[in-house]
């Protein structure tokens, strides 16, 4: 594997459930790989961990108290504590970063996941909140610098891999029909919609297939998460949103398909393990070993598959519904879908909620062309603010 050479790496969101399976991955492969960044929120126990491990040249804690405490733990290391977010995406465009692993969880990814774009950086995108609100915005700027942006999301790196090169640029003249992008389901798929909306959180979290971060695993229970997949699908394969098709697969075996104009249908599968998107996106073009075990069909014994149920889950129409009507109204939906989850993980209000206040704050904020990240960023801070509100009024009743 010597032709891999040698990939210095930035892991943005290095303490959560993708940072922590991409250094898995990583420590795995130490000639080919070199962690030079790691970012994360506020846990500086975890960095301070990850930091003695990896011995990164720099390392960033978004909340300002807890990177003054990492500055204290790590002097006198070969670690050096990045500054504010600007130092964090100088750094990022820096000769010390080739790859940038984008999973930071949610709008917070944005700046970060613009700058490696624009510096022309490999992207490892796990962020598919950066895309959802700013899909034209950061497409342009990919292909301005000329950078390679490698979907990790397991569904679009499927796609990816089910489609040879010259499809992936414009995909509707390579042949390609339609996208079916796979959905667990999440652990409601069997249950009622009374049922559904008084869930907890403890119920909402534990998905039956994936281990992942508390907000997208919410966002799997509503099949939020499969509208944000449907929008960041046709940002990155250029395909528009009536092609992109929707089934229930429990198993989560098949990631998904691509439906060819022949009639062929082209399928990526393996158990359910980020490791395997990760470690493909880190080598790509050429493949490395994962850690992730062998699928074995007979164990897995059966593929099935379901219609995705919009009535019962409400999320999954009004993602698809903000992605038809284009502008900003992604940008909004995601920003009130942030809020609202935030707000059900904290019990202040209902499962059944959170498309309530989504659906409102679509309807209340503005629709406006995305020019700039200005405007992308303006109608993100007025929908928290319409959103936070429908919380406020909510609470009273939980
Ligand atoms: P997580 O909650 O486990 O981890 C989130 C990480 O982001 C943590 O390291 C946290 O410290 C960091 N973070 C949060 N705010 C930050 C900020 N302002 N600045 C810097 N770092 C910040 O989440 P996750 O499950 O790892 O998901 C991360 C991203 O990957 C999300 O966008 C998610 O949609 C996407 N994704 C995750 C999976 C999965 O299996 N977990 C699969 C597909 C896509
Ligand atoms: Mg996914």
């Amino acid at each position: 594997m010597r032709d891999l050479g040698l990939q210095k790496v930035a892991v943005l969101g290095a303490t959560g459930s993708i940072g922590s399976s991409t250094l898995d991955v990583l420590g795995r492969h130490p000639l080919h790989f070199e962690v030079t960044l790691l970012a994360a929120n506020r846990s500086v126990e975890s960095m301070h961990q990850l930091c003695r491990q990896f011995r990164p040249a720099f390392a960033y804690l978004a909340d300002a108290e807890s990177n003054a405490q990492l500055a204290q733990v790590l002097a006198g290391t070969e670690t050096r504590v990045l500054a504010g977010e600007k130092e964090l995406c100088e750094c990022i465009a820096s000769a010390d970063v080739d790859t940038v692993m984008a999973a930071i969880v949610g709008a917070a990814g944005l700046q970060s996941t613009l700058a490696a774009a624009r510096a022309g950086k490999k992207i490892l995108l796990a962020n598919k909140e950066s895309l959802v609100m700013a899909g034209a915005l950061l497409m342009k700027a990919v292909a301005k610098s000329g950078s390679t942006l490698l979907p990790i999301d397991s569904e679009h790196n499927a796609i990816f891999q089910c489609l040879e090169s010259n499809e992936r640029a414009v995909p509707a003249k390579g042949g390609v029909e339609s996208i079916i992008l796979t959905a667990s389901g999440g652990p409601f798929r069997t249950w009622s919609a009374s049922d559904i909306v008084s869930a907890t959180p403890p119920q909402a979290i534990a998905h039956p297939n994936w281990s992942m971060g508390p907000k997208i695993s919410v966002d799997s229970a509503s099949l939020m998460n499969k509208g944000l997949e449907l929008i960041e699908a046709s940002w990155l394969f250029n395909m528009p949103v009536d092609k992109i098709e929707v089934v229930v697969h429990p198993q989560s075996i098949i990631h998904s398909m691509v439906r060819f104009v022949d009639g062929s249908v082209l399928a990526q599968m393996g158990n359910p393990d980020m490791r395997t998107p990760i470690a493909y996106g880190l080598a790509w073009p050429k493949r490395i070993e994962s850690g992730v075990k062998p699928l074995d069909l007979s164990t897995v014994g059966e593929l099935t598959f379901e219609k995705a149920d919009l009535n019962r889950f409400p999320c999954l129409r009004l993602a698809i519904e903000s992605a038809a009507q284009g502008g900003t109204a992604s940008a909004v939906c995601n920003a009130a879908n942030e809020v609202a989850v935030q707000a059900f993980l904290d019990h202040q209000i209902s499962f059944g909620d959170i498309p309530r206040v989504v659906e409102l704050t679509l309807s209340e904020v503005a629709n406006m062309e995305p020019t700039s990240l200005d405007v992308v960023l303006l109608q993100d801070t007025v929908a928290r603010a319409v959103a936070a509100e429908h919380v406020e009024r909510l609470k009273a009743k939980v």
